[in-house]
């Protein structure tokens, strides 16, 4: 075996394991693209939370500045939370696993704190890190596109991480990073009671499920999450690579939207 072939098989397995990992089932045989690349920031949405970091002097207000929401003073060490702001103030020092010594910021979450729709994605990236706030790369502008597609904006919604922290290089979670963390997501949903629940991806929705099962055999049917409706869709880091699974995604949108519709019109009738 001559090293141009090893290098082929290399450059195969990776870009199978690739759609594996974004929970594609048909194989793509396009070569495989470049990995996207981290733009600027576009938008200026950190500033709010930096110029609150300057003003309070400390990431756990600066991060429950983003709600908008009375200090309750209330002590951080109790398990169940009044609110987002005060949750948030109780774990945003945290660094119950290695991540949080690597991390630069803690980015907790952004949206309603009442969204009807909350969106779980898998980690926070490396623009995620810098500015403390999730989905604000190439992937958060694809979400937000499709967030305006559904006739929404982030402010509506809720959007959130399995985990609060970078992992290194982006690779996946740990097993032993998302036990730690995950009971904090489960907090946040508690709180806000969103109506429906859409994981992002793979990572999101095998955590959410405690599955192993393929992200395209989750896909287009409903699951249920403490007693919320859970739908999983791909994540939009996937889209930017793979455009011809947009499609599928706004398929799985007008599948939660008529749901959404569904329940208000129970609701109201
Ligand atoms: S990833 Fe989660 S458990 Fe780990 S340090 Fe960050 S907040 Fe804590």
């Amino acid at each position: 075996m001559d090293a141009h072939s090893d290098s082929l098989k290399d450059l195969l397995r990776r870009a199978l394991r690739t759609q594996i990992d974004y929970g594609f089932e048909e194989v793509i045989l396009d070569p495989l693209p470049a990995p996207p690349e981290r733009p600027a920031p576009v938008m200026d949405s950190g500033s709010a939370q930096d110029e609150a970091q300057r003003q309070t002097g400390g990431e756990a207000d600066s991060q429950a500045a983003l709600f908008g929401e009375a200090d309750t003073g209330n002590d951080p060490g109790e398990p169940e939370y009044e609110s987002l702001k005060e949750h948030c103030r109780a774990i945003c020092d945290c660094t119950n696993c290695g991540l949080g010594h690597t991390r630069t910021k803690f980015v907790y979450g952004v949206g309603h704190p009442n969204a009807e729709i909350m969106f779980v994605g898998e980690a926070p990236g490396a623009e995620e890190d810098k500015r403390g706030e999730p989905f604000v790369g190439r992937a958060g502008q694809l979400l937000d596109k499709i967030l305006a597609a559904m006739g929404l904006s982030r402010d509506q919604v809720y959007i959130t991480n399995i985990l609060k922290c970078r992992p290194p290089n982006n690779r996946d979670p740990l097993p032993d990073e998302v036990e730690q963390c995950i009971g904090y997501l489960y907090e946040q949903i508690r709180l806000i009671r969103p109506k429906i629940i859409c994981a992002l991806g793979r990572v999101a929705a095998q955590n959410l499920l405690e599955t192993t099962t393929p992200l395209g055999k989750l896909r287009k049917r409903w699951h249920e999450f403490g007693g919320t409706p859970m739908m999983v869709t791909y994540h939009p880091a996937a889209l930017l690579r793979f455009q011809q699974y947009k499609r599928d995604t706004w398929e799985d949108m007008q599948m939660l939207m008529a749901r959404l519709d569904e329940m208000k019109a129970a609701q109201s009738g």
